[in-house]
């Protein structure tokens, strides 16, 4: 026993390290592999041995835990915010103030620190662990999101050399460009309305009920401050040196300036830098570094004297807001879209804002004809940042938000949690019908070439054409007479749509546009079950054990399947000819391991983990993540986690190891 107490707290410390490396030094020292070796591992050990689980384990990483209610709490140290300004001068004005108070000729040094877009989190540290995080809130009080921090992995968990017993410290958490821009890929594909920037993103994230969502999201923290009944530092600067030390992530972009005109050679290097950052900031934040100094300043009711941000100036404009439109996706998601008047912000004529949602429409209190700043920074689309209160006449028309599908007038709904208003009339509201067939053509799907977006809207529009399943059964001699469609490119459209049937199963399976279903997932679903008829007969249960397929997935398949529509059409498909079945299902040379169930885990010699999966995909088997009395093999490598092995031999199911898989594979079952 004590043996497994002490393994379990030496994996702790050896992935705290290699977690340390990674994320805090850029600098890891073993492979993704090895340690996601290692975390399964501990994992295993910690699910048989629950008794030896620290809180702050990195299994705590992956997440899982839900948080129905986020408890409000009160802040030890209020969370103040920081006085901003814009002006240079006003920068100069802040610096007489405070030489009011420390005396004219004393010397000051300021920390110069960028100003990290995203959402501010405090964090309390006991005894080296992360015991509490709360959001900011109103200052006071915040919410408690302990579980969904801990999901973070520049966030440690335990902490490292000398620090104090007790403390918080402050950062922000944000979402990167690459990794928000990657989520909005994936939305884009799914057919979800996308993000509209990172730090709403970032906050969002936070609020998740389920923390194993959080984990997926790539974000990161920043710490920039130190709370603390007694600190044995002197200095903001060293603070920020310390909180380093302790293994927090602390950008080495901070610099101490001794004068002002320092300050301002900070911003202004910084003013071209940050434009190839990998993650936004709007400006930076100077504080006085010497504590003693801040200390003497103190705060205001609302922030500190010793602080001050500078906001870089975002491109912004006002204008005034004409209407609200309301445009309906792919999937019936309805987004509200401010028309403007037209306004040049750097260099580009805006028209058009995204409201995204009637929560945002209320936050803000529009109304029709209000004065209000747009602003357009980076890749995003320009967003409505505030109204202009002094210009609002007295009787400005309220927005209220539709009940009814501007298409289709079918009444919208909109479900318990979500922030988007749907309409469900999938069937017969044109914008979702002419999306799902644009999707089905798309590159990543059918890719029918010949056809383009336009034409599948032409001919939806002249009743050709009112799902995927009539491309299957288009007539030339009617399209032929259609405007702008000549006897060549109606040619090619055919060609385009007979080479379809030949495209797999895969493509067809993410053609249909089932919500959830990606190219990634579609690829999955389509290897596990084989064929369309397959996935059509499983029951949600089942397909959750196909490695990747979460319930919300499962679920929308199955409901998916139970809509009439969608199997009159699936039927067309396959009379059509399209591929209704995996390649390898069919022709059998190779199918040797045919609808066998494996669990592959641990280090091979010969294969990596990857590599062995395909291998058994590619002879018709199926990969499942945890063992059950469904599973047929067991193939473990080194370091298979005991309580795999343990299951595996309760179920009688045989256990091989890389030798013995190279065996089953010559032989066959
Ligand atoms: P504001 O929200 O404009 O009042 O600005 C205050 C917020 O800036 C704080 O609550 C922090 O979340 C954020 N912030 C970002 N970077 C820093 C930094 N380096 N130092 C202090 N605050 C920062
Ligand atoms: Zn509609």
């Amino acid at each position: 026993m004590e043996e497994i107490q002490k393994k379990i707290s030496q994996l702790s410390n050896e992935l705290n390290e290699h977690n340390h490396l990674y994320y805090i030094e850029d600098a890891p020292v073993i492979t993704d592999f090895k340690f996601d070796q290692m975390l399964s591992e501990l994992q295993d050990l910690e699910k048989q041995y629950p008794q030896f689980k620290d809180p702050n384990s990195p299994t705590q990483r992956v997440g899982g835990g839900v948080t129905k209610f986020f408890d409000t709490i009160e802040h030890r140290y209020p969370m103040y915010s920081l006085s901003n300004t814009y002006s240079k001068d006003e920068l100069v004005q802040w610096e007489t103030r405070i030489r009011k108070i420390l005396g004219v000729d004393t010397e000051i040094c300021y920390t110069c620190e960028l100003k990290f877009d995203g959402a501010s989190i405090s964090l309390t540290y006991e005894n080296g662990a992360l015991v509490q995080a709360l959001t900011r809130g109103d200052g006071v009080q915040g919410d408690a999101i302990t579980t969904n921090v801990k999901t973070i992995n520049s966030i440690p968990l335990k902490l490292k050399g000398n620090y104090p017993k007790f403390f918080e410290i402050r950062g922000e958490i944000i979402l990167p460009w690459m990794g928000f821009h990657k989520m909005n890929e994936k939305r884009a594909e799914l057919g979800e309305p996308l993000y509209s920037n990172p730090r709403n993103t970032a906050s969002g994230s936070l609020k998740l009920q389920d923390s194993s969502l959080v984990a997926e999201r790539p974000l990161i923290c920043f710490l920039y401050a130190l709370a603390a009944d007694q600190l044995m530092i002197d200095s903001q600067f060293e603070a920020l040196k310390k909180a380093r030390e302790w293994g927090f992530k602390v950008p080495d972009s901070a610099s101490l300036a001794h004068s002002i005109d320092e300050v301002f050679e900070f911003i202004t290097e910084w003013d071209e830098k940050r434009k190839s950052l990998p993650y936004e900031i709007d400006g930076i934040v100077i504080k006085v570094n010497q504590f003693n100094q801040q200390n003497k300043l103190g705060f205001t009711a609302k922030a500190p004297r010793w602080a001050m941000a500078y906001k870089y100036q975002a491109q912004q404009a006002s204008t005034v807001l004409l209407e609200v439109q309301y445009q309906v996706g792919r999937t019936g998601a309805i987004t509200p879209v401010a028309i403007l008047k037209p306004v040049l912000i750097s260099g580009t004529i805006v028209k058009r804002a995204s409201l995204h949602n009637q929560d945002q429409i209320e936050k803000l209190g529009l109304r029709i004809g209000d004065t209000v700043f747009v602003e357009k920074g980076g890749e995003i689309i320009p967003k409505i940042i505030g109204i202009d209160h002094d210009k609002r006449a007295s009787f400005k028309e309220e927005i209220s938000f539709i009940s009814n599908c501007p298409e289709c007038k079918y009444p919208l709904t909109r479900e318990v949690g979500e922030v988007q208003h749907y309409c469900k009339n999938e069937i017969a509201c044109p914008p979702q019908q002419i999306g799902k067939i644009q999707h089905f053509i798309g590159r990543k799907a059918m890719d029918i070439e010949g056809l383009g977006g336009e034409t599948v809207s032409l001919l939806f529009h002249e009743g050709l054409l009112s799902n995927i399943a009539d491309l299957y059964r288009l007539k030339k001699e009617k399209i032929l007479p259609l405007e702008r469609m000549a006897e060549k490119s109606v040619n090619n459209l055919f060609e385009g749509i007979e080479k379809s049937k030949n495209k797999p199963f895969s493509k067809v399976l993410f053609g249909l546009g089932i919500r959830y279903v990606g190219e990634t997932v579609a690829k999955r679903l389509a290897k596990a079950f084989g064929s369309m008829n397959a996935l059509m007969g499983a029951t949600a249960e089942a397909m959750t054990e196909t490695e990747e397929i979460g319930g919300r997935i499962a679920e929308s398949v199955v409901k998916y399947f139970s809509k009439s529509s969608n199997i009159e059409v699936i039927k067309v498909l396959s009379s059509s000819g399209l591929q209704m079945e995996e390649a390898q299902n069919l022709n059998k040379p190779h199918s040797i391991f045919k609808g066998k169930k494996f669990v592959v885990s641990g280090v091979f010699e010969h294969y990596s983990r990857e590599g062995i999966k395909s291998e058994i995909e590619s002879f018709g088997g199926i990969i499942i993540s945890s063992v059950s009395s469904k599973t047929n093999f067991l193939v473990a490598g080194d370091g298979t986690g005991p309580s795999k092995k343990t299951k595996a031999i309760d179920l009688k199911i045989p256990i091989l190891n890389e030798k013995e898989f190279l065996n089953l594979k010559e032989q066959g079952i």
